[in-house]
């Protein structure tokens, strides 16, 4: 699971490099099904059928400013100020990997960029609190309180997932809860922790290609996703924003 999580932070990374104004999210998923497939492994969201049997068309979702998740790649060109969640999900082996990323798009409003940095820092607080012993809703806790103390808005629809041979496998973990609550955390759990945090209104709505999940208010919308296992008693991350990180110099 480390190969195909390392697989998508590398895919990611690629991803970092060529982000500028002109780009467009389909020149993004193009680049991600070749980098993925030159590797061996299979992107595991094209075709993936929705609740509705309507097959995701794309490689990877780009979800671009206030959309949320599952936005599908375009011709539109991304333009200075935007910002674009790329998730990414590869079978290696036969196990899945599935992260994501928010990137900017050139300078970005300082306001987005706090939006950005919340999310990312609520994800890792969800991260520590999954903890062999502790429960699903201590993760949803400790990402709803942060970003709820910044006053932004946690999307209840939308959760994080177990994974392993499946790309979604029980349980669900929401980005809200009580502590205490749900299902106990144990050695050898993997899950996918992401949460979808909004800066206005936490209402969704969906588009008509029956995929993009967008904000009612039109407010920006982040998304940042690791897979996890619990080893040893706590988290271990088996996805990477490393190489991310170094090439986009830790913008925020
Ligand atoms: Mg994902
Ligand atoms: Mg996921």
């Amino acid at each position: 699971m480390r190969q195909a999580n390392l697989l998508v932070g590398r895919t990611l990374a690629e991803i970092a490099r060529m982000i500028k104004p002109g780009v467009t999210t389909r020149q993004i998923d193009q680049l991600a099904d070749t980098f993925i497939r030159d590797h061996g492994a299979i992107p595991t969201f094209k075709g993936f059928p929705n609740s509705e049997g309507i097959p995701f068309p794309a490689s990877v979702c780009t979800s671009v400013n206030e959309q949320v998740v599952h936005g599908v790649p375009t011709d539109t060109p991304l333009k200075e100020g935007d910002i674009v969640s790329v998730d990414c999900g590869t079978l290696l082996n036969g196990y899945n990997g599935d992260s994501c990323y928010t990137f900017c798009v050139g300078e970005v409003a300082p306001e987005v960029r706090q939006l950005l940095k919340t999310t990312k820092e609520s994800l890792y607080l969800g991260i520590q609190a999954a903890l062999a012993g502790r429960r699903i809703g201590d993760i949803g806790y400790a990402v709803q309180h942060h970003c709820e103390s910044h006053s932004y808005g946690v999307v209840r629809e939308l959760c994080g997932h177990g994974i392993g041979r499946e790309m979604h496998e029980d349980p669900m973990v929401p980005n809200y809860g009580r502590r205490g609550n749900g299902q106990q955390i144990k050695n050898g759990l993997c899950i996918a922790i992401e949460p979808m945090i909004t800066m206005g209104s936490r209402e969704i709505g969906i588009l008509s290609d029956g995929w993009t999940i967008v904000t009612r208010d039109g407010k920006p919308a982040a998304h940042f996703e690791h897979t996890i296992a619990i080893h040893n008693g706590k988290a271990d991350i088996l996805s990477s924003f490393e190489e991310v990180e170094q090439i986009e110099g830790k913008l925020y």
